[in-house]
């Protein structure tokens, strides 16, 4: 018998993480943490699956809401082989030390064991490895008898090192796409699929409740950024971009300094920062060994400055300027959020998004104000007017939603498994995998919601 148990994630992108068992083998995909919840509220739900077998967790990139948890996973499961592309493996490093600095100020209570970082050395230590579109085996520690999983990571074109995750048990293929995108971005190329149909998809649908004439494509995209930032720099305001640190960051500083080389975008200081700037290495350091746009270029000798050698934010109006700073949302007590509080009371400067905002960050907040309104990114902080300039772009590292009704077409399931986004985006997913075709079976993730295959 083959099962599913969303143990986290589900029907919200939050702490994402499944758990597969086939005959007894007991595979757990990612094992995220809820960006915006604190203490036990943010991790997967282990209790679910404390009285089950967990022989391996397959991690399908770096980003907190697929990886986050790795550290309590392993406290709960001691045994579990957890296994990832090499590069997320370097970039868990990166991320999962930085959390341990971040989290430790948020989360202070009694029940809560926090990890330290001797134990993410020990856990990186732990985790293997393997290349795309190089099939491995998973046995099961306890069940030997029809438990054989072949497993397969593919490009998933999302971030450094993202993979899409095929599982093949006695000729049942399920297909988890993980986050993916099927249109290139600046460095990381599209997507790779399997050349095989599947019996089950698991599928993301982030941008299921976004019409995708909306998204322009990322070049479109770009140019209209550059239309909007010459305004701004011409006029001598600087612009603050918050970004994710890891994807987003590099993505949209190389798009910029490409701007600045083809004359499109006035050239300017660019500030960086923070883990960003460490993650850049590891982009480049990988540039030869995955699927890269442009293999040769690289993104950490684009000049930048160091937003963190300065003594005083006040610097960034001297001189127009852009600066790159995470969190992507703003999140309270980043450089972003606190860099964002000195924007929004500059007249001829600008705040510009780049990528999705969950309701109820300071991003969501702020990228729906406009000039002259009243604004209170959290509820400790004041009111604030806002003074400078708010506009929107969609830089997706996601698909269109066309793009993900593309992959069921391909890959041809019987049985489709909706994850990784609201109600709303399921829902239009659902309707529109069954208006192509009405024999697929479709079900939404939901947590502790078992669904058998057969
Ligand atoms: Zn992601
Ligand atoms: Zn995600």
């Amino acid at each position: 018998m083959i099962s599913f148990l969303p143990i986290g994630g589900g029907n919200e992108i939050g702490a994402n993480s499944y758990y597969l068992n086939f005959n007894g083998n007991g595979i757990i995909l990612d094992c995220g943490i809820h960006p915006q919840k604190t203490g036990l509220e943010s991790l997967p739900n282990f209790e679910l699956i404390k009285n089950k077998t967990v022989d391996s967790c397959l991690v399908s990139h770096a980003h907190q809401d697929h990886i986050g948890s790795l550290p309590f996973l392993v406290k709960n499961f001691p045994y579990v082989k957890i296994i990832t592309t090499p590069q997320t493996r370097a970039l868990a490093e990166l991320t999962l030390h930085n959390s341990v600095s971040i989290l430790k100020k948020e989360i202070e209570s009694n029940e809560f064991e926090y990890y330290s970082h001797d134990e993410v050395d020990l856990l990186i230590r732990m985790i293997e490895y393997k290349e795309y579109q190089n099939e491995f085996e998973l046995n099961s520690y306890h069940q030997q008898k029809e438990a054989k999983v072949n497993c397969t990571f593919y490009d998933a074109g999302h971030i450094l090192g993202s993979s899409s995750i095929l599982l093949e048990n006695n000729g049942y293929k399920i297909f988890y796409t993980g986050d993916i995108n099927l249109t290139p971005q600046t460095l990381q190329s599209k997507a790779v699929l399997p050349e095989t149909e599947i019996n089950t998809l698991i599928l993301e649908t982030t941008y299921g409740a976004t019409d995708s004439e909306s998204l322009l494509d990322w070049n479109s995209e770009s140019m209209r950024l550059a239309v909007e930032a010459n305004k701004i720099l011409n006029n001598g305001g600087s612009i603050l971009i918050p970004v994710f640190s890891l994807g987003k960051m590099q993505e949209i500083l190389a798009t910029i300094w490409l701007l600045m080389q083809k004359r499109k975008l006035t050239t300017v200081d660019i500030y960086t920062g923070g883990l960003g700037t460490k993650i850049n290495l590891a982009y480049d350091y990988n540039r030869f060994v995955v699927n890269r746009v442009d293999k040769e270029f690289e993104v950490h000798s684009i000049p930048q400055k160091n937003y963190y050698d300065i003594s005083n934010p006040e610097e960034f109006f001297k001189y127009p300027c852009i600066v790159l700073a995470s969190s992507g949302m703003m999140i309270k007590g980043t450089a972003s959020y606190n860099f964002a509080k000195r924007f929004l009371k500059q007249k001829d400067s600008a705040i510009f998004t780049v990528g999705y905002m969950d309701t109820k960050t300071p991003g969501y907040i702020i990228s729906n104000s406009k000039s002259g309104d009243k604004v209170q990114p959290t509820d400790f902080d004041e009111v604030t007017e806002v003074n400078c300039v708010v506009k929107n772009f969609k830089f997706s590292a996601h698909s269109r939603r066309e793009d993900l009704l593309s992959i069921v077409n391909r890959l041809n399931p019987d049985f489709v498994i909706l994850t990784h986004g609201d109600e709303k985006a399921m829902d239009w997913m659902g309707s529109s995998i069954l208006k192509k075709n009405r024999k697929i079976k479709i079900q939404t993730a939901e947590v502790g919601k078992e669904i058998k295959f057969f």
